[in-house]
């Protein structure tokens, strides 16, 4: 199969009421394969009267959606697992293609994101209120759960999938319709999944996806409709406040998955050979560009030399290339943009006094790429500590007690994922206790999980996706006051 059979042209444009149509302005949108900067192919480039079109498609199905039989919405969603699963490799493959990350890893993404859809096929018959007497006993109360209505979706091009199936998988569940606006670099993946669920069954207008350019003025123009009444986003934490700010007006409710800073931290009692196992995976999933992604390794000072010079080796190892080419660990970064801003983190902290173990230096050419980098002796304040990296640098600073590595380990804004190393149990409950977080990976490198409640706290955001936590970010509450009899 070419890549764009799963795609072909008629499927490259908006997706709104069940059918397939260019933008009204007949504009096309360009999207860049990162591997060489050329253009792989193009999508129609919604407008704001799409946008319109949209909602209005998702509200003339949101009644007859959530009038549907919980065990329909969840057997609609298993087989849009399985027509994921068995079409696994062809949406690896397109996804590798926008995005640059190897094909494997691409197919990591599939497995992962269908499981959501699997997940909450499972969690829509688990819908349920509950029934109580009232403490004084002279009324009882009965709860009731709706779907929230009309949303919108908004995901970032890391993970074109994952990020979608997450959102559309409880929403599916709930009984809510949606529009989806897939980040503008990465709207391949979308389209070709809109085409997976509609053959899967999913009802006219339940599910419209709008590509644009124009992502401002679209989420401006449909907040500002009273007929929506939710915005699930996944972004950096700017876009995140512009969008809490926009959903005042009609007070819309909002999940918002935003940017991390992930500290991982090595005490000297772990297992050094499993901590640069899990920092691997922690740094270089998707080549560094997660927002889960390992941002800063603390490690205990005794053992900081030993886990430095394993990291450059393990680091030095991996292959750079064309994520779909064989071998491959390490695709480009998503644009010229990404590679500017990782270039200059690594050069204020070696200005700063840090030393490069491996990589530091961009590779030229054409593509988006940039190397494997350990940077060690690196000062707490600096920038590739400070900020997100979103890039395959790990910056290693050292501390020496354990009141110490938890006072760094908080000292910033975001709060989503944390990994610790430790034989320790009773100092893993206190890093539970302690570290301000909404994921905390414990001898393991990996938290993602969709049977879990994945999200964060401060800045990285508010509400949860996955596990039994996600379905109730699409649920309403209506009790019901009845007397005793
Ligand atoms: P981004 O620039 O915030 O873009 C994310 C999405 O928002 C894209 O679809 C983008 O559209 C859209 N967008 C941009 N401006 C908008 C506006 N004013 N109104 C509505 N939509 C707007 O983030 P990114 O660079 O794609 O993604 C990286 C960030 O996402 C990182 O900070 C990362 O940590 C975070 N992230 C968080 C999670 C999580 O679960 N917490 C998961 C993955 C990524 P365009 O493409 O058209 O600009």
């Amino acid at each position: 199969m070419s890549d764009f059979d799963l795609l072909p042209e008629d499927r490259r444009r908006l997706f709104i009421g069940g059918t397939w149509r260019e933008s009204s302005s007949g504009a096309r949108l360009d999207v860049i394969d990162p591997a060489d900067g050329g253009v792989l192919t193009d999508v129609a480039d919604g407008t704001l009267e799409d946008a319109g079109a949209a909602l209005d498609a998702a509200v003339a199905a949101q009644a007859d959606w959530a009038a549907t039989p919980p065990r329909d919405r969840g057997e609609i969603l298993r087989r849009a697992f399985e027509a994921l699963v068995e079409r696994g490799d062809d949406f690896a493959r397109l996804m590798s293609l926008e995005m640059g990350k190897p094909v494997a890893e691409a197919r990591g993404e599939v497995t992962y994101g269908a499981e959501f859809f699997r997940w909450f096929s499972e969690e829509a018959v688990r819908i349920h209120g509950r029934w109580m007497d009232a403490p004084a006993g002279t009324s009882r109360l009965l709860t009731m759960r709706k779907p929230v209505g009309p949303c919108l979706f908004i995901t970032p091009w890391n993970f074109p999938l994952a990020m979608g199936t997450r959102k559309i998988g409880p929403a599916v569940a709930a009984g809510c319709t949606m529009v989806v606006k897939p980040a503008s670099q990465t709207p391949l993946t979308m389209l070709a999944l809109a085409d997976v669920l509609a053959e899967a069954g999913l009802p006219d207008g339940v599910l419209n996806v709008v590509t644009t350019s124009r992502s401002g003025a679209f989420s401006e123009t449909l907040q500002a409709d009273p007929r929506l009444r939710k915005v699930s986003f996944t972004g950096s934490t700017g876009i995140g406040k512009v969008l809490v700010r926009q959903s005042a007006d009609q007070l819309q409710r909002v999940s918002m998955e935003l940017g991390g800073n992930a500290p991982f931290i090595v005490f000297a009692d772990a297992d050094i050979d499993a901590a640069v196992d899990g920092a691997m995976l922690a740094k270089m999933r998707n080549m560094g560009e997660a927002c889960t992604s390992a941002n800063r390794f603390l490690v205990e000072e005794s053992v900081a030399e030993e886990f430095g010079s394993k990291m450059a080796i393990r680091m030095g190892a991996l292959t750079v290339g064309r994520g779909q080419d064989d071998g491959v660990d390490v695709g480009p970064l998503i644009d010229e943009k990404a590679v500017a801003s990782v270039s200059a983190l690594v050069g204020d902290a070696v200005d700063r006094g840090a030393r490069a173990l491996v990589g530091g230096e961009e590779p030229g050419g054409e593509g988006f790429f940039y190397p494997p980098t350990v940077l060690v002796d690196v000062p707490a304040d600096a920038d590739v500590v400070t900020n997100e990296i979103f890039g395959p640098v790990a910056p290693i600073t050292t501390f020496t007690s354990e009141d110490e590595a938890i006072a760094h380990a908080n000292n910033t804004e975001y709060g989503l994922a944390a990994y610790a190393y430790t034989r320790d149990l009773a100092r893993t409950i206190r890093l539970g206790e302690r570290l301000e977080y909404g994921m905390l990976g414990i001898n393991t490198g990996l938290v993602s999980n969709p049977a879990a409640p994945f999200g964060g706290m401060k800045a990285s955001g508010f509400g949860r996706e996955g596990g039994f936590e996600g379905i109730e970010e699409y649920l309403e509450t209506t009790y019901l006051a009845i007397p005793a009899p």
